[in-house]
């Protein structure tokens, strides 16, 4: 048996941030990043929320690839002030800590208060800054634990948020480098859903959307960043993307890159930038030239590049002008294309190899991969991507 969901409540376009003004309720908890108190975005978040008669209280600590520590920081805040709504507004780590926040709180109040009424449901309301992680649709949540350097995907229905609010005016001010950094995060959540070991009808019909608006938006998007209109295209494909593979689930891609990011603090969208070609290339393991040498990634990948229109009259011909067409956006964004090109130093790299190949085998993104990887083609395609070979 199958099953597709979309269980959160989606607002967006012209004026979508006066919902934060009809939420009939007295406190609001925001959790955001420093950027969005010093920018003043943040006030187009507590104006809106004012204007429906609630408090406020602004969590501003959240920085990329967020900690356990910022977590607790945050829950223990969050319950002291008896928060009925958590608003969380920023990039992926803004609303990866919201969702944990949530989470681990209820949890903790649960069993605090169960003897004695019944289970408190805190709204969570999702408003990403990026167009990159779909994670106000999701039910992951990325969080880092500095003592180890590892970055753990968290996946549980309780991290869903219950609202997202989609409003391209937010995503504006992110810097060029940024915006292909997660422009490049989308392509790879669609393509990885879209080869899954989970795909689904439902969730090949986001894919594809979300891989055209991506071939059609990022580069004008990244030139231009007060394009609102393709600001806005990149911001449905996002959250798109991300209720694709929230039901499809991802792949080694994701894998490696949260490992990769765990150990360098590289941006994640940017590492799997990167890998995307070279897990595309080991995927589709292309070996003969026969339709029976084909394996069912290859086709998919070649699916993948009929839908945006390359050429593709054989599957071989299919995959190789996708990964060609990769490589060419990357060039446009101005991207390293491998991943000693990002700083990360080769003695560094050598020392932890092994091991990133051994925790990527292990992440939960890696068991829909469509190829099931030996930790030794691990080490293999992440020396390649790392050396560029
Ligand atoms: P981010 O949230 O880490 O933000 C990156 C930088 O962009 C920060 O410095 C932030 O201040 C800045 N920024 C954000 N919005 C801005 C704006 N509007 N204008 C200017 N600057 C802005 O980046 P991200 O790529 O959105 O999120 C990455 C995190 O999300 C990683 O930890 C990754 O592992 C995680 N992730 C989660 C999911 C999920 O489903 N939960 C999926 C993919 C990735």
């Amino acid at each position: 048996m199958e099953s597709f969901n979309v269980k959160t409540q989606i607002y967006f376009g012209d004026g979508s941030l006066e919902r934060l003004s009809r939420l009939n309720c007295h406190k609001v908890f925001i959790v955001t990043d420093p950027f969005m108190v010093k920018s003043g975005a943040i006030k187009k978040i507590t104006d809106e929320v004012s204007k429906g008669n609630a408090k406020y209280l602004v969590f501003s600590d959240i920085v990329p690839d967020p900690s356990i520590e910022v977590v607790v920081k945050g829950m223990e805040l969050m319950m002291k002030f008896n928060a009925e709504v958590v608003v969380a507004i920023g990039g992926g780590s803004a609303i990866d800590a919201a969702k944990a926040i949530c989470s681990f709180s209820a949890k903790v109040q649960n069993k605090i208060e169960s003897s004695v009424k019944a289970n408190k449901k805190i709204k969570f309301i999702a408003i990403p800054t990026t167009s990159g992680t779909g994670s106000e649709v999701t039910n992951f949540s990325v969080i880092t634990d500095k003592s180890k350097n590892i970055k753990y995907p968290l996946v549980s229905d309780d991290l869903l948020p219950d609202e997202a609010i989609l409003d391209a005016e937010l995503v504006t001010t992110v810097p060029n480098t940024i915006t292909g950094d997660t422009g490049m995060d989308v392509l790879t959540h669609a393509i990885e859903a879209y080869v899954s070991t989970q795909s689904s009808d439902f969730t090949d019909a986001l894919a594809e959307k979300a891989i055209k608006l991506v071939f059609e938006n990022l580069i004008m998007a990244y030139k231009n960043g007060n394009d609102i209109k393709a600001r806005k295209k990149m911001h449905n494909a996002s959250c798109i993307a991300g209720i694709a593979f929230n039901n499809a689930s991802l792949g080694l891609n994701h894998g490696m890159a949260h490992i990769i990011g765990g150990k360098f603090h590289v941006s994640h969208g940017r590492i799997n930038a990167i890998l995307l070609p070279y897990v595309i290339e080991y995927n589709a393991d292309l070996k003969g030239y026969n339709s029976i040498d084909y394996t069912v990634a290859a086709k998919r990948y070649s699916e993948v590049a009929k839908v945006i229109g390359l050429p593709s009259s054989n599957v071989r011909q299919g995959v190789k002008s996708l990964i060609g067409a990769i490589n060419k956006i990357l060039r446009q964004l101005d991207m390293p294309t491998s991943l000693k090109e990002t700083g990360i130093k080769a003695e560094d790299f050598k020392r932890e190899v092994v091991e990133m190949a051994s925790i990527a085998i292990d992440d939960r993104c890696t068991q829909t991969n469509p190829r099931i990887p030996r930790q030794e083609e691990i080490v293999t395609l992440l020396e390649r991507a790392f050396y560029k070979n």
